[in-house]
């Protein structure tokens, strides 16, 4: 299919090579589609005197894009009964409705024969690492170098997977990673799983996606040699390939066909579907927390090890998703073994220091969450001060012990102490630091983290000071403050009532 053919919309805005000068590139970012079909877009190739000087969509994006196109870019309304006919997107609903309903059918009328169940999901996982060790991590994320036989060899069994042409997913999924969560996302996951799985192919796209370059495809040849020949690619990958093995080998064409074609479709379909809904909805956020990606093992089962995609929105250009040895990413696996067989370079990793930052902050929030929960001791900030006289009075009516310049009263406490009430009565009224520092026992650190929550009152000139941990409770002596709050609690106090002090 020649570029004589392609039908003049048949093309994205922002896929039309574009010519440093030759138009107001500012305008034509505003512009830039992604309102094609699934399929249309890939017809069809650009002059070949157009390509070479290719300049990026986002070279001249303004300062505010992101505000500016949201507030300002017109949007389809919402779908609704009545306008759901005219809101179709019907290519992608044959391909994505009609494919599933015809394989069971299919099913249902074929034996399935043990060799070409293994083979349907041998294809299963080939067409399906076309599209995540091919699509997805080299070609919208660069994150490793393929020799050109490597590239044609996921070129084909990603055409296989019948999600589009190479240029048209990864200019979808580089929109996706760059506005995540926002309506410039094309599967913004905050509406709803069942959009962000298929729900967006089925209608007519409610806005453009947001600008996203793509370049470096369009110079790609392997990209280039795809985009020409897309619909025989299909038909040859997706259902020929599978028909004919099975055919040949084994005398199963119609199994080949249904089973390794058909509903193996369905499977890679959905499998990578799910990188955009339950991959954004299911597990944990061990990296950030900011949107919505999640890490989970399910989600890796089911998408040929892309579901650890917390970590990936952090760190797209990384060609692992898993990055523990134990974690099922058969596409890391792939990379790795295309590597050392030579066909693969440039493997990128994000600098581990970096990675485990991401982890400490999430953990130290998960921490700081259960902090504040607990009950903590009042500092001597919000303590009244007392004066030597005015305690000595108090503690004649009540048992108040002073240890490292905290007044506590211990009346609750006296007959629960394990050395026995005598020990405690006898230091009422007096300094107690000592004796409870080791003089008379070393207390251990629970004693000590109970005592604090008995404070009542501060001695006037009688804190220690500040760097003396004994005035801390070991619960406190590590703890997680926001930058905001970093001046510490227990520096001393310079705070004095009126020599009285009013114990509470
Ligand atoms: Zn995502
Ligand atoms: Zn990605």
């Amino acid at each position: 299919m020649g570029a004589d053919v392609a039908k003049p919309n048949c093309w994205g805005a922002d896929q039309l090579p574009q010519k440093i000068g030759k138009r107001d590139i500012l305008a034509r970012n505003y512009n830039s589609a992604g309102q094609d079909s699934f399929f249309l877009t890939t017809m069809g190739l650009p002059p070949a005197d157009s390509v070479d000087n290719i300049v990026p969509a986002d070279l001249n994006i303004p300062d505010n894009y992101v505000q500016h196109t949201l507030k300002t870019q017109k949007s389809r309304g919402p779908v609704t009964l009545n306008n759901l006919f005219s809101e179709l997107n019907y290519l992608n609903c044959v391909i994505l409705l009609v494919t599933p309903l015809l394989g069971l059918i299919g099913a249902f009328y074929t034996p399935l024969q043990l060799k070409t169940a293994l083979f349907a999901i041998f294809y299963y996982y080939l067409t399906g690492l076309g599209i995540t060790a091919g699509y997805h991590r080299l070609w919208a994320h660069r994150s490793y170098n393929a020799s050109l036989p490597l590239q044609y060899f996921l070129c084909f069994l990603g055409a296989g997977a019948v999600e589009g042409s190479i240029k048209w997913w990864s200019r979808g999924h580089r929109a996706h990673h760059r506005y995540t969560d926002t309506d410039l996302d094309p599967y913004n996951a905050h509406k709803g799983f069942f959009y962000s799985h298929m729900g967006w192919m089925l209608i007519k796209p409610r806005r453009r996606p947001g600008v996203a370059d793509v370049s470096d495809l369009s110079k790609n040849p392997v990209i280039k040699f795809q985009h020409r020949w897309y619909l025989p690619l299909i038909l040859i990958m997706g259902f020929g390939v599978p028909t004919v093995i099975p055919w040949l080998l084994w005398g199963d064409a119609k199994g080949g066909y249904v089973y390794a074609g058909v509903l193996r479709l369905c499977f890679v379909h959905h499998s990578t579907f799910c990188v955009n809904s339950l991959a954004h909805w299911l597990g944990e956020s061990p990296f950030d927390d900011k949107h919505t990606p999640r890490d989970h093992v399910i989600t890796a089962l089911a998408t040929i090890g892309e579901g650890y995609h917390n970590f990936h929105h952090q760190f797209p250009m990384d060609y692992r998703n898993a990055i523990k040895w134990y974690q099922y990413d058969p596409t890391k696996w792939f990379i790795w073994s295309m590597q050392k067989l030579g066909l693969a370079s440039h493997l990128k990793t994000f600098p581990d220091n970096e990675v485990r930052k991401g982890q400490l902050t999430m953990e130290l929030k998960k921490l700081r969450q259960t902090q504040e929960k607990l009950a903590w001791p009042s500092d001597s900030n919000d303590l009244p001060v007392v004066s030597w006289e005015s305690y000595q009075e108090q503690a004649k009516k009540r048992p108040l012990v002073l240890i490292s310049g905290f007044i506590h009263d211990v009346a609750t406490f006296i007959n629960e102490h394990p050395g026995g009430a005598h020990l405690i009565v006898k230091f009422i009224g007096k300094d107690a630091t000592t004796a409870f520092f080791g003089g008379v026992y070393d207390h251990s650190n629970a004693a000590h983290n109970l005592l604090a929550m008995k404070r009542v009152g501060v001695l006037h000139g009688g804190m220690p000071h500040g760097l003396d941990e004994k005035g801390v409770p070991p619960s406190q002596r590590l703890k997680i403050a926001r930058y905001t709050e970093l001046s510490s609690p227990y520096a001393s106090s310079a705070a004095y009532s009126d020599g009285e002090g009013i114990l509470g």
